[in-house]
């Protein structure tokens, strides 16, 4: 039933209407679902499912493997029940079913519709035993090299990623991919993966979450023999999230070890975190090290030009059309992480597809209003008086205090400069955060500043370093 059924509507593109909103439907659970259970459950467990049909009150879902079927059932199918119900009607159980495919169709955060080639995936693991076929988790047909748009935030690091993917060589290892929540390192590392494999290379991927999941399995089974062997034929090991195992000693322990082996055996690997390995917490100075040897590239937050980019070339991938000041409202107003923009474009463009009218921008006003206050929200009086403290060497209070000496006063005003650039406060909103002062005397320290800038290069300089700190 999947295999003629669904699977066929996403490919052909020309699939029924009724297919097409069901598929939709399912990918807005899976969106609540990610935004519940993060990224990481998101990628090892939820990502993966299907949605096969809805009929007499049973909803059912497919994944590839009998491991991530129980996973499912037991950890997130009463969730998944209880969306679907609250939004799309009532359903009274929810099947899983196992569709024994190696890549699972990942349509899911688009609509349906669109082709998708077919990944890749050397496979000669899975049918050893039943563990093995968990082994490198499906990488997600979209995220290639030609889907990632590069600028300046990005394209030092989406060098260094073609540079792994192209080169049979090891020219730095490991890679350290390392950039914050819904950057595109998850998408930069299935790149490397797909190009990696399309070039016969051997490439284990997964979740550190999934390395130590599978790492305690096998200690518990007193199988870590087989653990180690399993990435003993693999070219290139990529572990995503390394910050997961921070904290987590054995399996520290153990990944350090691997990695150890891998390395002296020329094999390539490639890391990410949300973090630098100088600063993450809760890691053993030796991996800290060891992670530090290779090159470390970050991906910075997105500018405005890029996250235009970015939905230009969704729209283009997905064959959807949105008015170009609606596009430009969401690079404006969505600018905390791409995940977040990705999500507000698909919002849109399934509201479009299920009333059959364009987007306008009021209408995506109301549409993208959680998203929308959340991105607003983001930045705050509060946050910027401690960067800007942090900045200066100068204490919180200092923020508050009527000390009218110049190496707090200039602070302050500068944070004061930030606040009415960065958050939509009014200025008695900023003034009574600022120990109480009169809006007119926040007026005067902005004037203040913006005199300044123009004559002081130092300045202006702290002024875009904070800027991006604040932004981080
Ligand atoms: P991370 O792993 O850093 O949290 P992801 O790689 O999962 O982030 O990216 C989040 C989403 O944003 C993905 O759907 C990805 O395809 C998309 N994305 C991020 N950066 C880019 C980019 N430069 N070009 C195209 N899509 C991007
Ligand atoms: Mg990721």
């Amino acid at each position: 039933m999947f295999e003629n059924g669904q699977q066929a509507t996403v490919e052909t593109a020309d699939g029924g209407e009724s297919a097409s909103s069901f598929d939709l439907r399912f990918s807005q659970v899976k969106a609540l679902l990610q935004k519940e259970f993060g990224e990481t459950a998101f990628r090892s467990w939820i990502a993966p499912i299907d949605a096969v049909s809805c009929a007499s009150g049973t909803l059912t879902l497919a994944v590839p493997t009998r491991f991530i079927r129980d996973w499912v059932k037991s950890h997130y199918a009463d969730r998944i029940r209880s969306l679907w119900t609250q939004h799309f009607g009532a359903v009274a159980r929810v099947d899983i079913t196992i569709s024994g495919k190696s890549a699972p169709k990942t349509a899911a955060a688009a609509p349906a519709g669109v082709a998708y080639e077919k990944p890749a995936i050397a496979n000669e693991n899975a049918a050893k035993e039943a563990s093995a076929a968990d082994f490198s988790v499906a990488l997600d047909p979209r995220y290639t090299f030609e889907n990632f748009v590069t600028g300046a935030p990005n394209e030092f690091a989406y060098a260094a990623a073609r540079k792994i993917a192209d080169n049979e060589k090891v020219s730095f290892n490991p890679l350290f991919l390392q950039g914050g929540v819904g950057l595109g390192k998850t998408h930069l590392m299935h790149a490397i993966a797909h190009a990696a494999r399309a070039a016969g290379r051997k490439v284990a991927y997964m979740s550190a979450e999934k390395f130590m999941y599978d790492f305690v399995r096998a200690l518990r089974f007193q199988d870590t023999m087989a653990f180690k062997a399993r990435f003993r034929a693999v070219d290139v090991l990529m572990i995503d999230d390394i910050q997961f195992i921070c904290g987590k000693d054995a399996t520290q322990e153990e990944f350090f070890h691997t990695f150890n082996s891998l390395i002296d055996q020329g094999k390539q690997i490639v890391i990410s975190a949300d973090q630098s390995p100088a600063d993450m917490d809760g890691l053993e100075e030796r991996l800290r090290s060891r992670l530090s040897m290779g090159l470390v590239a970050a991906i910075h937050p997105t500018t405005y030009e890029l996250r235009l980019g970015i939905l230009q070339s969704k729209c283009a991938l997905m064959k959807r059309d949105l008015p170009q000041d609606v596009l430009e409202f969401l690079a404006q107003k969505i600018a905390s992480n791409v995940r977040e923009l990705e999500g507000a474009l698909n919002r849109l463009i399934a509201h479009a597809e299920l009333v059959g009218r364009p987007v306008t921008i009021d209408t995506a006003q109301d549409l993208l209003a959680d998203l929308l206050r959340a991105n607003d929200r983001r930045t705050t009086i509060e946050d910027i008086q401690r960067k800007v403290c942090e900045h200066y060497g100068i204490r919180l209070a200092d923020m508050h205090s009527p000390r009218r000496a110049r190496p707090v006063a200039r602070p302050r005003q500068l944070a004061m400069y930030l606040c009415k650039q960065l958050t939509t406060h009014s200025l008695p909103e900023i003034g009574r955060k600022f120990g109480g002062r009169d809006h007119t005397t926040i007026i005067h320290g902005v004037r203040k500043i913006e005199e300044l800038l123009a004559g002081d290069p130092t300045l202006r300089s702290d002024l875009e370093s904070l800027k991006k700190a604040i932004a981080a």
